[in-house]
């Protein structure tokens, strides 16, 4: 077993395999295998769950949630700050993990860890400041205010690309609001769920607080489709692609649950011509590359003006030749592999079709063979960042869809209306960034009236990708809606109570409805 996982404990853990030979499919006989994307190798098998685990578990979360929501807000948040300083102790582990299950290079693995631990700090904050409104009454002798409440046990369901921070951004904010949490995470990534889980449950446990954070790792048929339907979940919070997000958002709305939904992005750049170009192209690259095009926010779509356009092209592919390929774990890698064998597939697809769509290739476009890579990465799913140049008439249908995959398509323009409408013309609507050195032009994308950006993150000079937790993050139309993390993101997890006292002895509609 990997040193990685035996430093966490997994090596010992009662749901975790150590030796998953002879599984051969991800799926089988009750146990769900976990791979590492950079050799194609397992690491290790778990134990799958069942719907009859979930039912026990959901059980056991409603009775956590009656307990919890007693506990006072700033003692939660205690509880978070000691889970918050936990995974400061674990970070390079954990991060590490992430590497290791999910294939982002290791700076990015412990980043993400780190957004747990700020949104945790954050969450601390936020226990003390879970404020509700006064409001002057009509009528005399009355007294109106408005309360946040908790709501109750939140399923949470993550996709693989971000294995630990988006439970992170849920659970600790959930948890000061005083709600339980059950994870659903992606068959890909349950290693890392079970080293993070285990470590806010033993501190939560520690403190005299059981079963707050628990997990659920099953099939979609069995556990995802159960847990969705259940009543007992007041909230679903779901991260994942557009088809996961329609299809939990209509059996939720069947039974008038809440949900949040994060769902996928096909984030755009604008480049004017006074742009600061360098800085531009910095931003691009780690946009469009990083995590190997697997972040919702990943730059997939670029809008250059045309009197700049072949330059920086040019200037492009230099950069993107330079990017260095390899194992998440070693150092100076930039780019690891993708997660499966069948995103290389769909990866290869969008490639060939975007050039029957007429885009011609400027970089790019194929797998790494693994021999060439330093290490044994023989099996590991490798590709190269790609950029393709849509045809002159900027028709392109696939750059419409959203490949999780590292590949750019370019396309240029005249003036900045043209190039919004184009941004703008897509079903998702996630994350978006201009570069100009203009306040017009930066103020007329982020236009106050909304013929701007249409998106839910909106840029001026910085990239697509790598938000801040202290804002609410989260996209429109395909993207779903939902808004996490900072800011008032809070409120989704609670609910909000309208009181009014009548302090007086005469009996008074409102309206100056007379009923005597
Ligand atoms: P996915 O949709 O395949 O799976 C996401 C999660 O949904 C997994 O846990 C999966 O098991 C679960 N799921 C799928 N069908 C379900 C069902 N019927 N019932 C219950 N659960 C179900 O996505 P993925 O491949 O893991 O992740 C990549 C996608 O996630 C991309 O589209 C990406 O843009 C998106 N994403 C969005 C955000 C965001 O914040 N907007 C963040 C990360 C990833």
């Amino acid at each position: 077993m990997h040193d990685i996982l035996r430093r966490l404990g997994l090596d010992k853990h009662p749901r975790v395999i150590a030796d998953p030979t002879g599984t051969e499919t991800p799926e089988s006989d009750g146990v769900v295998v976990s791979f590492n994307p950079a050799t194609g190798r397992p690491l290790a098998a778990v134990r799958l769950d069942t719907a009859e685990d979930l039912d026990r578990i959901t059980a056991r979360a409603a009775a956590a949630f009656d307990r919890w929501r007693r506990v006072p807000a700033p003692k939660r948040g205690e509880v978070v700050r000691c889970i918050g300083n936990a995974f400061r102790d674990r970070l390079e582990d954990l991060g590490s993990l992430v590497a290791l299950e999910m294939g982002k290079i290791k700076a990015e693995g412990v980043g993400e860890v780190q957004e747990t631990i700020d949104i945790a700090d954050f969450a601390v904050g936020q226990s003390r400041m879970l404020y509700g409104k006064t409001m002057p009454s009509e009528r005399p002798l009355h007294a109106m205010k408005e309360q946040w409440l908790p709501l109750g046990p939140v399923g949470v369901i993550t996709a693989f690309n971000f294995p630990n921070a988006v439970w992170g951004w849920n659970a600790m904010l959930a948890a000061v609001c005083g709600d339980v949490c059950v994870w659903k995470p992606s068959l890909l990534t349950p290693l890392i769920t079970i080293a993070t889980n285990d470590i806010a449950e033993r501190v939560a446990r520690e403190m005299g607080h059981e079963d707050v954070f628990q997990y659920v790792i099953g099939t979609d048929a069995a556990v995802g489709e159960a847990m969705i339907a259940d009543r007992r979940y007041p909230m679903i919070s779901a991260t994942g692609s557009c088809r996961m997000g329609r299809r939990v958002a209509s059996v939720v709305g069947q039974r008038l649950g809440k949900c949040l939904l994060e769902l996928g992005g096909n984030n755009a750049v604008i480049i004017e011509p006074d742009a600061d170009l360098d800085l531009a192209l910095k931003s691009t690259v780690f946009g469009s590359v990083g995590t190997c095009g697997q972040r919702c926010t990943t730059t997939r779509r670029l809008y250059l003006h045309e009197s700049i356009a072949d330059e920086f092209v040019a200037r492009l592919a230099r950069a993107y030749e330079t990017v260095r390929i390899g194992d998440p774990l070693s150092e100076g890698t930039l780019v690891g592999p993708l997660i499966t064998a069948q995103a290389v597939e769909a990866f290869e697809n969008a490639v060939a079709t975007a050039q029957e769509q007429g885009a011609s290739l400027i970089t790019g476009g194929g797998r790494v063979d693994p021999s060439r890579l330093p290490g044994d990465l023989s099996g590991g799913h490798f590709v190269t960042p790609t950029v393709l140049r849509a045809p002159a008439n900027n028709r392109l249908p696939i750059a419409m869809e959203e490949t999780f995959a590292p590949i750019l398509y370019i396309f240029t323009y005249r003036t900045l209306d043209e190039a919004i409408a184009m941004h703008n013309g897509v079903d998702q609507g996630l994350s978006s960034a201009i570069f100009t050195g203009s306040s017009r032009s930066a103020e007329r994308f982020l236009d106050p009236s909304g013929a701007g950006s249409d998106c839910g993150l909106a840029y001026v000079n910085l990239g697509t990708s790598g938000a801040e937790i202290g804002g609410a993050f989260g996209g429109e139309k395909d993207t779903g809606g939902g808004r996490e993390s900072g800011s008032d993101s809070w409120k989704a997890y609670m609910r909000r109570q309208t009181c009014t006292t009548n302090f007086g002895e005469t009996f008074a509609l409102a309206q100056g409805i007379r009923f005597e």
